[in-house]
């Protein structure tokens, strides 16, 4: 059975997280505040956190640090509309994934399920799945190659690297910070024109409409998504 952790302060999304999440056969435990929720993960040791940023007594960034410092347990944050600088920090601390408030149960749901599949350790062979496969183009991580259409698709490092990146988070936003970090440096972090051009540049290459991406997801202000 998953156990979840919910970590909010409105009684009303409390409720329907926990009916619906039981409901699904989750066990599920729930926080009103930061301190309560620490203390909870430490004994609990939830599979997943769900985790509002605004809490009553510390800031939500503060309770994914907390957490990093001892569990890889992925954290779905829930946030408000308009504050995508809190998101990128809560990324950037660690969170796996965000949605925004008001959210739907469905969506919500589907995250928790992708972030919690995500987190399971690689079974005995699964590891030398290696291939991503999408409607137009294949992706072979092992080989470093990308096929389109029966032919091989030039990338250069940067380009595949970016690429890789993506693909290896599939389905999961990645924030600009995290993509220009680990694909230019770790001295890099806010020169997102980089990511703006690459990523027109990957477009190119391997979407079928280019200017309408079905793979290549920009999630402005935040990061982009890779969607198989
Ligand atoms: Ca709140």
């Amino acid at each position: 059975m998953t156990r979840v952790l919910v970590i909010e302060d409105e009684p009303q999304i409390v409720r329907a997280l926990v009916i619906n999440l039981k409901a699904r056969k989750y066990e599920v435990d729930a926080a009103h505040d930061g301190a309560t929720a620490l203390q909870l993960a430490a004994a609990r040791h939830p599979d997943v956190v769900v985790l509002d940023l605004g809490l009553p007594d510390m800031d939500g960034v503060e309770v994914i640090r907390g957490l990093r410092g001892w569990t890889r347990v992925p954290i779905l944050v829930l946030s408000a509309r308009h504050s995508s600088d809190e998101k990128v920090e809560a990324l950037d601390a660690g969170a796996d994934d965000y949605v925004t408030k008001p959210f739907g149960m469905d969506e919500l749901l589907a995250r928790l399920r992708a972030a919690v599949r995500r987190a399971e350790p690689v079974g005995p062979g699964e590891d030398d799945v290696t291939t991503v496969e999408t409607d137009e183009f294949t992706v072979d991580l092992a080989a470093k190659k990308v096929n389109r259409g029966g032919k091989d698709v030039r990338l250069t490092p940067t380009e595949w690297h970016l690429l890789e990146v993506l693909v290896r988070n599939s389905g999961r936003l990645v924030s600009q910070k995290q993509l220009l970090q680990e694909v230019w440096g770790p001295s890099y972090g806010t020169e997102t024109n980089y990511l703006r051009v690459y990523m027109a540049q990957l477009r190119r290459k391997l979407e079928a409409d280019p200017s309408h991406p079905k793979h290549f997801i920009t999630e402005p202000g935040m990061g982009y998504r890779f969607e198989g």
